[in-house]
C-alpha cells in the first residue's frame, strides 16, 4: 500500500516537472525582432535608374532619377515614402536616364549635397540639371555643394555603414561605346554583413578598368548595369562580385530590348535571384539583421513571365532599315536594334521587311 502510494507521488512529480517544460518555453521572452539595417528601393520609372537608399539614422540618398518624363511620379513616390529631404542626391552620369528626373527632384525637396560624375556632356537634359543643381537648396536654404565624386570618395552616412566609391577615375576613359556610361558613377555601400554596388550605366570599358585597378566588387546586391543590356555584364564580372541578388532597372516594352538574354543568361548560370522594374514594379531590398529581404510590388504576369525574345515579334536594324523575324539567322548586333511588336509598326517606322526570314510582303 505504501508502495503504490510512493509510487503515486513519483508519478505526480514527474508529471509536474514534465508539465512545468512547455509554459517555461512559452514564458520566455521574445527575443526582439532585428532591426532594419539599410532599405533600398528600385523605383519603377520606366527606362532608366532611380534608387533611394536609406540608412538606419534616417539619412537618405538618391541614387538617379529616371528619365525627365518620371520626374513628377518620383517626387510622388518618394513623398509617399516620407520623404521630406534628401542627404545625398547622386547622378552617376549625364545621360538623360539618370538625370532627367533629378531636375523635379531637386526643385521639390531640400538637398544636403549633390554627386556627379564629373563627366560633362552636352545636352539640354544635361544643361536643365546643372541649372536645377545650382537653383538647389539645403535645409538651411543654402545651395548644397556640388561634388565630383571620383574614385575614392568615401564617406560614412551611418555608424559602420560606408559608401565607397569606385568609379570614375581621372583621366575620364575616352574613344569607348559610350564615353558618359563608362565614365558612371560605380559606387559600393558596405555594411558590413551585405554590400550593394550600384554600377550606373557601367560597359565592357569600366569593367576593364575596375579591373585592372584591382577595385573590390564583392556584393550580395547588384543593380544591374546599363539595364541589362548585353555590354553592362559579362561572366568576369559576375565572378568578382558574387551576387545573390540582382536588381535589372528598365521599362517595360522599352526600345531597346532590355535586359538582354546574353544578361539573363549569365545572372542564371551564376545563381542569382533576378528581379525587374518593368515586371514587378518597385523592388524594396531590406537588410533586417543579416538577412536580405526582396519584396517586389506586384508579381509578373503570365504575359509578362514569357521571354522577352518570345514577346518581341519583329527586330529592325536602324542602320539599314530593314526588319527581321526574331529567329533570323542574320539579325543585327545586339548594340544595333530596335523591336517591334507588329510588322505594321514596323512598317510604319519605315522599316521594310528581310527577305530571307520574312519573304516578300
Ligand atoms: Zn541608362
Ligand atoms: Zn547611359
Amino acid at each position: 500500500m505504501r508502495a503504490r502510494r510512493l509510487l503515486f507521488w513519483l508519478l505526480t512529480l514527474v508529471l509536474f516537472f514534465a508539465g512545468c517544460q512547455t509554459p517555461q518555453r512559452t514564458i520566455r521572452q521574445p527575443q526582439p525582432a532585428p532591426a532594419e539595417t539599410l532599405q533600398v528601393v528600385f523605383f519603377d520609372i520606366g527606362q532608366g535608374d532611380s534608387a533611394l537608399v536609406r540608412f538606419p539614422n534616417g539619412k537618405t540618398m538618391l541614387i538617379d532619377g529616371g528619365p525627365t518624363s518620371a520626374g513628377a511620379r518620383l517626387v510622388a513616390k518618394l513623398r509617399q515614402r516620407g520623404i521630406q529631404r534628401l542627404d545625398w542626391v547622386v547622378g552617376t552620369h549625364p545621360h538623360s536616364d539618370h538625370i532627367g528626373g533629378l531636375i523635379a527632384v531637386l526643385k521639390a525637396f531640400p538637398v544636403e549635397e549633390i554627386w556627379d560624375s564629373g563627366f560633362v556632356y552636352e545636352s539640354p537634359v544635361y544643361r536643365d540639371y546643372l541649372l536645377a543643381a545650382r537653383g538647389a537648396k539645403n535645409q538651411a536654404g543654402k545651395r548644397p555643394p556640388f561634388r565630383v565624386a571620383l574614385k575614392g570618395t568615401k564617406i560614412q552616412p551611418a555608424p559602420d555603414i560606408t559608401v565607397e566609391v569606385l568609379a570614375p577615375s581621372k583621366p575620364y576613359l575616352t574613344g569607348t561605346s559610350s564615353d558618359p556610361n563608362n565614365n558612371s558613377i560605380v559606387l559600393r555601400i558596405d555594411t558590413g554583413s551585405a554590400r550593394f554596388l550600384f554600377t550606373g550605366d557601367m560597359e565592357e570599358a569600366l569593367r576593364r578598368r575596375l579591373y585592372q585597378q584591382g577595385a573590390n566588387l564583392r556584393a550580395e546586391v547588384l543593380k544591374v548595369a546599363h539595364h541589362g543590356s548585353h555590354d553592362g555584364t559579362d561572366v568576369p564580372l559576375l565572378r568578382r562580385v558574387r551576387p545573390q541578388i540582382a536588381v535589372i532597372s528598365c521599362g517595360q516594352g522599352n526600345v531597346y530590348g532590355h535586359p538582354h538574354k546574353e544578361t539573363l543568361q549569365a545572372l542564371q548560370a551564376f545563381g542569382v535571384r533576378v528581379y525587374r522594374t518593368d515586371l514587378q514594379g518597385d523592388i524594396t531590398v531590406r537588410l533586417v539583421g543579416k538577412t536580405l529581404q526582396v519584396l517586389p510590388e506586384r508579381s509578373p504576369s503570365a504575359q509578362e513571365q514569357r521571354s522577352p525574345r518570345e514577346r518581341t515579334r519583329f527586330i529592325g536594324n536602324p542602320r539599314s532599315k530593314v526588319y527581321h523575324a526574331p529567329d533570323c539567322a542574320r539579325l543585327p548586333q545586339p548594340s544595333n536594334r530596335v523591336y517591334f511588336p507588329t510588322r505594321e509598326a514596323a512598317e510604319r517606322a519605315g522599316y521594310r521587311p528581310h527577305k530571307e526570314c520574312l519573304g516578300d510582303y
